[in-house]
């Protein structure tokens, strides 16, 4: 499935992409939480550029005082509670860090650099394009007393979250290479196969990504038993486990997918946990559904870290929630299957197309598992909405191009990507329509998995998808802070016709929906296109096509026939697909018969 040369339908894209596998062996020893690690490593250069450095992650190293973490840690304006400066007042053999020994490239030994959470390391000879390489590596590594997302005791007692645990070579594309120190936020990798096998003591229980070939005992030192698990996993940007004594397992099969529940056995969470097992396999059936079909073998949500992160097949999620909690963090973890690790876009750079589209394909999924037929109105996207309204009106609102880790506040941040990221693809259906935008979605996912795509690729689906040109949608979305205010102004009702005036407050332009409601109840619709879209969405049935609206002009008006009806209304927006910062403005209600007073003065 994964292309190494990768050719869209359009051939837009640059036509390759690195590959990589690893080779890899962990042996953990539990009494000082330190591992050694030996991987062999080969990576393909397919780019046309000839390479005389690799870069890796060492994300381990973020867990010590004054690394790029701890300092950004306790300098940003709102901390992230789970970290704080708990990483500056760590013990020192609670730390984490990963000491290579060894490093060989071409069977030479190679220099190299640990740089914080990056490892650089100088090629003896030059990686010419088209060429590959064996990197050898050996390593020490101690795992931190979890703080973010890895580490050792949790603090519901899960002993290893072993997530962002080896070094992981870098990616490198058309952009050049990528080497983030780990700060705190979102990741990029190469697809690769991996081949890893854990050592750990006898009676841990592992749970990772990948399946299991083989699994032996064999003896420690002192002859302590203990257990080697060998996990493969195939097309895959990043590998992870966990494990603990006190793990129990329930398999659910989706299809020809093992969907596996790990956590804990606790009195307190197992039936919670033997319900979510059954809220997830649904999830896994509607996404399949809705976005496109899952395409690893198997996928894993363990008990483990600090609330709740994705990894291909396996995510790690606290269990001591209630259901509706653990069934919501599982659906956007899972959900994050499609969009990190199949559709997987750089998300330090676009976090919007993974945490947005995440949240995006969660809200449909929750919508489907809780459809309360007492509130089948209730909006699966609200929350997103208000979320990133609130914001907008802050004034501290920050354009989605910024880097992840860049963001000023943690919370500008996490508007941005998860909320304005789902209301960015969600409104899609005011301008493009509902239908379209789903089909684009599903779209997206069938040409662009497993080729890493960026925004411009997104955007061209849904253009090809509803023919309709959207580049200023993305432009403002994406590159500015501009929103969305339209105004009905005012009405003029004649006894034959009703004229409406529509204005435009805010920096952005949008398609608009207008809907009159009349006296006896029905209601008139009319789509006002922007001139610059070159086209309009499919019309409902009986829905009036307004003229083109050219965006310049802050004013536009239109009359249309009352057929002898009193006007109740008129409302833009009705659907509630465009945020609309100021949905206040968005409705004029008439007093009928202080209407009739007026007209009958004149
Ligand atoms: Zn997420």
């Amino acid at each position: 499935m994964l292309a190494t040369t990768v050719t869209s339908a359009l051939g837009q894209y640059p036509g390759w992409q690195q590959a990589v596998s690893y080779d890899m062996q962990a042996t953990l020893d539990t009494a000082s939480h330190q591992y050694q690690g030996v991987a062999k490593v080969t990576y393909k250069n397919n780019s046309p550029e000839t390479l005389d450095k690799v870069f890796w992650h060492l994300f381990f190293n973020a867990f010590q005082p004054g690394s790029m973490m701890d300092v950004r840690s306790r300098t940003i304006e709102d901390p992230d509670r789970r970290v704080g400066s708990r990483i500056v007042e760590l013990p020192e053999d609670e730390w984490g860090w990963i000491h290579m020994e060894r490093v060989k490239a071409f069977g030479q030994d190679a220099e190299f650099e640990e740089d914080g959470t990056v490892l650089v390391v100088n090629l003896p000879k030059a990686l010419r394009p088209g060429k590959s390489v064996t990197l050898e590596l050996a390593w020490t590594a101690q795992v931190p007393r979890q703080i973010r997302r890895s580490g050792w005791m949790n603090k519901e007692g899960v002993e290893y979250s072993m997530t962002q645990w080896y070094p992981r070579l870098c990616e490198f594309d058309h952009h050049g290479w990528h080497s983030n120190p780990y700060i705190g936020r979102e990741f990029h990798g190469i697809w690769g196969d991996f081949e890893v096998t854990l050592d750990v003591p006898e009676g841990y229980v592992v749970a990772a990504t990948g399946v299991k070939t083989s699994e032996k005992s064999v003896d420690g030192p002192q002859g302590t038993p203990r257990t080697q698990s060998t996990y493969k996993a195939e097309d895959v940007i990043d590998f992870a486990w966990a494990a603990d004594p006190d793990y129990m397992t329930e398999t659910v099969a989706v299809g020809d997918v093992d969907l596996n529940l790990v956590h804990q056995a606790n009195p307190e969470i197992d039936s919670n946990w033997t319900a979510l097992a059954g809220y997830a396999a649904k999830a896994m059936a509607f996404i399949n559904e809705d976005i496109g079909p899952y395409a690893y073998p198997q996928y894993t949500v363990v008990q483990g870290g600090d609330g709740g992160m994705e990894y291909p097949m396996i995510t790690l999620i606290t269990g001591e929630r209630s259901l509706r909690s653990l069934v919501g963090v599982t659906v956007h973890e899972m959900a994050h299957s499609w969009f990190q690790a199949m559709v997987a876009t750089n998300e330090s750079l676009h976090e919007w197309m993974d945490e947005g589209f995440t949240s995006w394909a969660e809200s449909r999924c929750m919508a489907h598992l809780f459809a309360d037929p007492m509130k089948p109105s209730e909006d699966p996207h609200g929350w997103a909405y208000a979320s990133y309204i609130r914001q907008h009106l802050s004034g501290n609102e920050e354009p989605l191009i910024t880097h992840a880790d860049h963001y000023k506040t943690n919370r500008a941040y996490g508007v941005g990507a998860y909320s304005k990221g789902e209301v960015l693809v969600e409104q899609l259906g005011a301008i493009v329509g509902p239908e379209a935008r789903d089909a684009a979605m599903r779209r997206y996912f069938k040409e662009w998995s497993f080729k890493h795509p960026g925004p411009h690729d997104f955007k061209r689906v849904v253009e090809r998808e509803s023919g309709l040109e959207l580049d200023w949608y993305f432009q403002d979305m994406m590159h500015t802070t501009n929103a969305v205010d339209y105004q009905v102004s005012g009405v003029q009702v004649h006894n034959d016709s009703a004229v409406v005036q529509l204005a435009r407050l805010g920096d952005m332009a949008m398609p608009q929906d207008l809907t009159l409601t009349w006296e006896d109840g029905t209601t008139t619709s009319v789509h006002i296109p922007l001139v610059m879209m070159r086209g309009h969405r499919v019309l409902d049935d009986g829905e009036i096509l307004g003229e083109d609206w050219p965006w310049v002009d802050p004013n536009y008006e239109l009359a249309l026939p009352t057929g002898g009806k009193r006007l109740k209304s008129v409302e833009l927006n009705a659907s509630g697909l465009v945020a609309d910062v100021h949905p206040e403005n968005d409705e004029i209600e008439f007093n009928l018969d202080l209407i009739q007073e007026a007209l009958q003065s004149h």
